[in-house]
């Protein structure tokens, strides 16, 4: 099968998924093929910009945005110095995308929010889903922290006893943890999420929660108040309750980040972007420092793709977008060249601070996203790349994935919609 298209997209992440929104709200024939779904499925769902202090790394980040400011001016090389330009602008939009499919994100006056974790720590983020959004939890008159029977990964004593250690509540603030039945047996967070979609679940959680209230305490659940982007579950419980209802994040699978990915998906579908999941693009013909076709495998068949702008949104090692072997690492598609440098990998300790080398692999780009040998000469004209593909970015550590994912797919979304015909 040959197809023609105006951009094609490879990779169904947070990156990719932007990209094909960017470049078809500019009124741009668009295809987005991907193996399979991205990260930001397993991630929070949330969107973190900048965690911490450039100079002190155990200071949470007052402004990320003029850190990344700095960020730029010290390390020219990390990706957000590529996207900068239009990194608000991404984040107005991925907003705007998501208010309009009502699965809105909210900021924190611009700051990071300190959002609990199901561990009762505090983890920074720029933007959270309304869901998430706690507030400051210094000004809380309490907190009921609420389990569920079947649900194995979240264990409110646990929370609550490293939230109080956290001293971030004030000293005389209530914190009381309660468990509850949903009925159903053990409970996978996806499971109990379907479960919660009943109505009837819904009231029955409701009547073992109301008589453990406090007036104006804050309620905190595991995140599974609903299986999609368009559910009720939050508002629901909240108005039966007569008291607003947080969830808080948790290890993968998280909904939060599953209800963004399909959110977004559905936003592209509707935008008229041809999606096909289950599609690998395995290789690509070049000629004269352009793409012509790319060569991919959707339910065994062949299928050869040209496109006037191909964006590569394959994310890193862990999306399939990078392979390696010992001492050496490269561009699955197009062989495109990773700099793995001399030193060891990874470091000895797993939770290492200063995080793994391989995490900062990837390609090197020019300001528009063009990958760039050495010496910063173009290698594809066509090509740009995105998210965690790009070289240089040390994401578990500076908390930032998601929002270069973002603004990197933003931008070359943009930039393939500003391509004549
Ligand atoms: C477990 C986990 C938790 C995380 N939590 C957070 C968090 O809380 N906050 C945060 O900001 N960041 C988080 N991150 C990081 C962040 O999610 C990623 O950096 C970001 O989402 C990367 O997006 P991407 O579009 O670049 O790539 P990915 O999301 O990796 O997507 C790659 C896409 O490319 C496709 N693909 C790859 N190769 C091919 C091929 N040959 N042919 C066709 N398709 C292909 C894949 O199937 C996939 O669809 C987390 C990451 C992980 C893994």
């Amino acid at each position: 099968m040959n197809k023609y298209t105006d951009v094609l997209i490879i990779g169904a992440g947070l990156s990719g998924l932007m990209a094909a929104a960017k470049a078809a709200e500019q009124g741009k024939e668009v295809m987005l093929v991907a193996k399979g779904m991205g990260a930001v499925g397993l991630s929070s769902g949330c969107i973190d910009l900048w965690g911490y202090n450039l100079e002190d790394p155990n200071q949470v980040c007052q402004d990320p945005l003029a850190e990344i400011a700095r960020l730029c001016a010290v390390n020219p090389q990390h990706p957000y110095a590529r996207v900068r330009d239009v990194l608000e602008e991404s984040l107005l939009f991925f907003r705007r995308v998501c208010q309009e499919n009502g699965n809105p994100y909210l900021d924190h006056r611009g700051g990071n929010w300190l959002l609990p974790t199901a561990l009762g720590t505090l983890r920074p983020t720029y933007l959270a889903p309304a869901s998430m959004a706690v507030g400051d939890l210094q000004q809380v008159r309490g907190v009921l922290v609420v389990g569920f029977r079947e649900l194995k990964d979240f264990y409110p004593d646990v929370l609550a006893a490293n939230l109080k250690k956290s001293g971030v509540l004030q000293a005389d603030c209530p914190l009381n943890t309660l468990m509850v039945c949903a009925g159903g047996g053990e409970l996978t967070p996806n499971t109990l999420a379907y479960r919660l979609e009943n109505p009837a679940v819904v009231d029955r959680i409701v009547d073992q929660i109301k008589p453990h209230l406090l007036p104006g305490a804050v309620l905190l659940l595991p995140p599974v108040l609903g299986e999609r982007w368009d559910s009720q579950v939050a508002k629901n419980l909240a108005e039966k309750l007569g008291h607003p209802v947080y969830e808080v994040t948790n290890i993968p699978p998280a909904l939060p980040g599953q209800r963004l990915q399909q959110m977004l998906l559905h936003h592209v579908k509707g935008q008229g972007v041809e999606v096909v999941i289950g599609c690998t693009v395995n290789g690509a013909r070049v000629a004269d420092k352009r793409c012509t076709e790319v060569l991919a495998t959707g339910a065994g068949k062949p299928i050869k793709i040209s496109a006037k702008t191909v964006i590569l949104a394959t994310g890193s090692f862990l999306g399939g977008g990078l392979e390696s072997k010992p001492g050496k690492a490269w561009e699955s598609i197009f062989g495109l060249p990773v700099e793995t440098g001399h030193e060891k990998w990874s470091a000895r300790d797993f939770l290492s601070m200063a995080g793994h080398l391989f995490n900062q692999m990837g390609i090197k780009v020019n300001e528009h996203l063009r990958p760039v040998d050495k010496t910063g000469e173009v290698i594809i004209e066509n090509v740009m790349v995105t998210g965690a593909n790009l070289a240089g970015c040390n994401h578990p550590i500076e908390k930032c994935g998601n929002g270069v994912a973002v603004a990197s797919g933003y931008k070359a979304g943009k930039l393939a919609g500003e391509v004549g015909e």
